[in-house]
């Protein structure tokens, strides 16, 4: 799939502007602070729904202006799609896909799939769990729909049975439906976790070799419940609840179970998590995001959309090569803000909120 047109009005720096990308590889240049990342942040945002850079939305409209508009035109095997959002300052934010307003986020996601990779990214590797799971929830998303849905379930029963762990009203007679219930959407979304990791692991792996001349084995495990089957997993999961309860009660919140979820990574046998090199740590999360390109395109036959902001210029001469080589075929946007040689791609200069083709 590619996006054939991207408008946006009164979005960060932009007063207006329009493109029309190649559906191959487009290089966005600029120097610092012209809106370069601005405009990747749009398209990412019409794909997921959500920025890569704030939760708050009101930041992405034009200071000084109250409503902000953006919208992309895709080209898929399907057919075409148009993705449009409405921002204003005083009430939530609309989407629509081909007009068509979208009710709850669900609806948009995996309309038009992407990929993105800064050096933020990193984070994936070397941080909390926290960020591995929002990884995963990010793209289990955009493949799923039933995952999207079972996650935000949980989440709320989480939140209900915490309440009932800090108010102890009636605890002991209504926490096994609790239970029941959390662990129902926790097997469907632990379930998926550990097939998607497992795929991950396999491409990853291949992809850090490739990236490395086969230096680095890279191994990637999921660390959560594990089962045959998604019924197994509850049982599990059950099982722990009850298990833990008292203990639960005693900390007022639930200690076990999806949202304490984590990937385990290796490189050649050592934790790179804590122990990895900047290079390795940078290395692995550029094979997980070549990972990510070879499960979309495999899953849903065809290609998403992969940006890569500030990504190049911070990789050697040997891995950009290889990531061109490996993305020639697919749309890809690429900020820098200096001129690489070794990018082949439609140029655009972005300057001062304004973008002009090269
Ligand atoms: P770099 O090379 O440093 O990454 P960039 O070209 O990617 O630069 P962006 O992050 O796209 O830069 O744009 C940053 C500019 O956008 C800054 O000048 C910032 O002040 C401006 N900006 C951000 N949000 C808004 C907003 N809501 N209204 C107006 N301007 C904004
Ligand atoms: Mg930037």
């Amino acid at each position: 799939m590619h996006i054939e047109k991207i408008v946006l009005k009164n979005f960060r720096n932009y007063a207006w502007a329009q493109i029309n990308p190649a559906p191959t590889a487009n290089l966005l240049i600029g120097q610092n602070a012209q809106g370069k990342t601005n405009l990747v942040e749009a398209v990412y945002y019409l794909c997921v729904g959500k920025s890569p850079r704030t939760p708050r939305e009101k930041e992405l409209i034009k200071h000084g202006e109250q409503q902000a508009y953006l919208r992309i035109d895709a080209v898929k095997k399907t057919g075409k799609v148009k993705i449009e959002a409405y921002l204003t300052r005083t009430e939530n934010r609309r989407i629509s896909v081909n007009g068509i307003p979208v009710k709850k986020i669900a609806e948009l996601m995996g309309t038009v799939k992407a990929i993105f990779f800064s050096p933020d990214e990193l984070k994936i590797v070397k941080e909390a769990p926290a960020d591995r799971r929002r990884f995963l929830d990010i793209d289990l998303s955009q493949l799923s729909r039933s995952y999207f849905y079972n996650l935000t379930r949980y989440n709320k029963i989480l939140s209900q049975r915490n309440k009932l762990l800090k108010s102890k009203k009636y605890l002991k007679e209504t926490v096994d439906i609790w239970d029941e219930q959390l662990a129902e959407c926790g097997a469907q979304v632990a379930y998926k976790r550990q097939e998607f990791v497992a795929r991950l692991a396999r491409f990853a792996r291949k992809a850090q070799s490739y990236l490395t001349d086969g230096q680095e084995n890279l191994e990637i495990e999921y660390e959560g419940f594990k089962g045959q089957n998604p019924h197994q997993i509850k049982q599990n999961f059950l099982g722990r609840l009850k298990n833990e309860l008292d203990y639960d009660i005693e900390r007022g919140y639930t200690n076990t179970g999806i949202h304490k979820d984590d990937i385990a990574l290796s490189v050649n046998g050592v934790d790179i998590r804590s122990f990895g090199s900047q290079g390795q740590q940078r290395t692995a999360a550029l094979a997980l995001k070549l990972a990510e390109l070879e499960i979309f395109s495999s899953l849903s036959k065809e290609s998403p959309i992969l940006i890569l902001d500030d990504v190049f210029s911070e990789l050697d001469k040997i891995r950009r090569l290889r990531l061109m080589e490996r993305i020639k075929n697919i749309q890809t946007f690429i900020t820098s803000a200096h001129f690489d040689e070794d990018i082949k791609a439609t140029v655009f200069e972005v300057k001062s909120g304004q973008i002009f083709r090269k």
